[in-house]
């Protein structure tokens, strides 16, 4: 029992400290207050996202160097306009704080076409036209505190404040304005005004804007706060002091000070005393319902989230290691983040993805998820270093891969393409096939990737194979706020099952992984869109062409160039093309397990059966063709053996 203890002890500790440091940050002014988003969807996606992603970076960038960012990118209806600004009194720090919490939740507005959102230290919105000059809107509110300060002369003070920071405010130039006026007849009573209108605004709106807020923010009267989120402008008062510190040289107020920092710190202490009994018995009850279960977590793996503290990363340190989230060390982009290259203190080079989205709520279980996949260590997975779990964005860290991904080469210019000749391309299907089996039968958690794809595998400096995003799907699943790029791409590698019923199993890899030998034969991608030049799936026209025989017109042309004496390509490369369409049977209990996908395409003696049709074919068009040239019947085994005659000598 003692050694239950110490182990709900370690727990709550670790829950705690990640409590604290969530506490920690919510307290520097990067606490949200109102996101409003759009009602009218987006137009585009696959021109929307990439616009929003850019502009955020872009707003950024400028917000660090001078508080205030604009940025628009794209053009037409797709077009991405983006205001972002720190209210005055900030520190830099804060100010990059607060940006880094609005840029991750303001995506969660997708797929409206934009949103505008409100925090205690800054303003972010986007939208799809320019808005730069408008002051008030439909959508402006304000929002009130929920206690009543019962000074009488409370109400009087907060109004001289609001119109002495809203006259400073509306100064040239100023935009910014501050008050702290004492209630008059009291010792330390203060109310803490802040203004701050847009920089894009000329001086007359940025005047209305805060005459509206000044006249609405009453209306919060008498309880102790107050703020108006208008179109144009932001506006707070309170009786606490939120404001950045001012030089306070009366002694009174100093010792009030004093007091106020005395109090929170010890009723901090004894919430947090409370909070800790509180879960400790809950705690307790739950270790007694799952010991009964026979499934509890073993001291050792709790010990080890502890002592792996390794694997949390400082916001600070991802910070400097990508020089400030730098284009130039911009080296991706997916549906979660973005991806940045960053060279660590000690020279170690990683590669951070910056997610869209902030799991600092769930640190504890985003912290355990990294810690369960930092335990998988095959060589044919991407390593993932650890988190930025609790700070202002949610950070993965993962091993950097100099080549970069193989749809960069597998569908990228000539010169890429041929760098990767059929041996290599080979060993990057079998080195695949591997890690997948390593997911799939792994004794510790078994894993389904669920987005096996081109853009999914690394490549090393030998150009190994290293399969990147795996477990973290888990964690992502249930939130709204994730934007797919890439969703008309990867759809095309969904087996039907998983599409149309969300049914998960590891032949949905086995599915995208079939598709995936298809685009690395052929140098073909799957998905359709405007840029590929045929307008059939790659899937269907595999398929007619396996059932003529004449696969070998869709191989990579490049790849002819890489024929050695002792490699009968033709013969292997058509093999890799039948397992394929096993692997994409349309009945998942057809289809192969990965154990066996891996011995048919490593082994030579391994008896391949003839596939079943894939799914989304129209057959109805293919068989009049087959039809046609070949058969003048329906026998797809007949046909099969026309390929299998002609393409494998007996
Ligand atoms: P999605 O997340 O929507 O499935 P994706 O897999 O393409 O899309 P990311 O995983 O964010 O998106 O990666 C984007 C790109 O960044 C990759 O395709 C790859 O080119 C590059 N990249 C990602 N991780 C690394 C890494 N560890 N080393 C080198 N390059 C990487």
């Amino acid at each position: 029992m003692k050694r239950a203890a110490d182990i709900a002890m370690i727990f709550i500790g670790l829950i705690v400290i990640l409590q604290i440091a969530t506490k920690a940050d919510a307290a520097a002014r990067s606490q949200i207050i109102r996101q409003i988003c759009d009602n009218q969807l987006e137009n585009n996606q696959t021109q929307f996202v990439p616009n929003f992603v850019k502009t955020t970076d872009l707003l950024g960038a400028e917000i660090r160097s001078s508080f205030i960012g604009t940025a628009h990118v794209g053009t037409g209806p797709d077009t991405n306009y983006g205001l972002a600004q720190c209210y005055g009194d900030l520190t830099t720090e804060d100010c990059i704080l607060c940006y880094a919490e609005a840029r991750t939740v303001l995506p969660s507005c997708y797929p409206k076409n934009g949103g505008r959102i409100f925090l205690d230290g800054c303003f972010l919105r986007l939208q799809n036209y320019s808005f730069y000059e408008e002051d008030l809107g439909p959508n402006d509110i304000f929002i009130c505190g929920k206690t009543t300060n019962n000074n009488r002369l409370f109400g009087n003070t907060v109004t001289r404040a609001v119109t002495n920071a809203a006259t400073d405010a509306s100064r040239r130039n100023e935009y910014f304005g501050r008050e702290q006026m004492q209630v008059p007849n009291t010792r330390n009573e203060y109310v803490y005004v802040l203004a701050d209108c847009w920089r894009t605004l000329n001086q007359s709106s940025c005047k209305s804007c805060l005459q509206n807020a000044s006249a609405t923010i009453l209306k919060c009267l008498p309880t102790s706060e107050g703020r108006v989120l208008n179109t144009g402008c932001f506006m707070r008062y309170s009786d606490t002091n939120f404001l950045n510190p001012l030089a306070i040289t009366s002694s009174s107020s100093q010792r009030g000070k004093i007091i106020a920092i005395v109090v929170s710190v010890v009723s901090s202490v004894t919430v947090l005393t409370v909070a800790v009994m509180i879960a400790l018995c809950i705690y307790k009850r739950k270790y007694i319902q799952k010991k009964r279960k026979g499934s509890f977590i073993d001291a050792k793996k709790l010990a080890k989230i502890l002592n792996d503290s390794r694997l949390n990363f400082k916001y600070s340190t991802l910070d400097k290691a990508t020089e400030n989230w730098s284009e130039s060390n911009k080296i991706g982009q997916g549906g979660f983040g973005t991806v940045y290259k960053g060279v660590l203190p000690d020279g170690r080079e990683i590669a951070v993805k910056r997610l869209f989205f902030n799991n600092r709520f769930r640190a504890a279980d985003f912290y355990n998820e990294v810690n369960m996949i930092n335990s998988l260590e095959h060589k044919n997975l991407v390593r993932l270093l650890g988190c930025s779990c609790s700070g202002p964005e949610s950070l993965l860290v993962y091993e950097y891969l100099p080549n970069m991904s193989l749809n960069l080469f597998i569908f990228g210019d000539e010169t890429k393409r041929k760098t990767l000749n059929w041996e290599k391309r080979f060993d990057i299907i079998i080195g695949t096939a591997e890690g997948l089996v390593y997911l799939h039968e792994n004794s510790k958690t078994r894993i389904v990737h669920r987005d096996i794809k081109a853009a999914n595998i690394l490549l090393d400096l030998r150009f190994r194979a290293k399969i990147a995003d795996f477990g973290l799907a888990r964690s992502f699943q249930d939130d709204k706020s994730h934007i797919s790029t890439a969703i008309a791409g990867t759809l095309g590698y969904m087996a039907p099952e998983y599409l149309a019923h969300g049914q998960l199993t590891e032949k949905a890899d086995v599915y995208s992984f079939g598709v995936l030998l298809m685009e690395v034969v052929t140098g073909m991608e799957n998905s359709r869109n405007e840029t590929t030049e045929y307008t059939d799936s790659l899937v269907s026209i595999i398929w007619k062409h396996f059932k003529r025989g004449t696969v070998a017109e869709v191989f990579d042309p490049n790849l002819m160039m890489h024929v050695y004496p002792n490699i009968n390509f033709q013969k292997d490369a058509l093999k890799v093309i039948h397992i394929g369409l096993l692997c994409i049977q349309e009945d998942p209990s057809l289809r192969p397990s990965m154990p066996k996908a891996l011995r048919m395409l490593a082994n030579d003696d391994e008896l391949l059966p003839v596939p079943s049709n894939p799914p989304f074919i129209n057959e109805e068009t293919m068989e009049f063709n087959i039809t046609q040239k070949l058969l003048g019947d329906d026998d797809s085994s007949s046909v099969a053996t026309i390929s299998h005659d002609l393409f494998y000598p007996r």
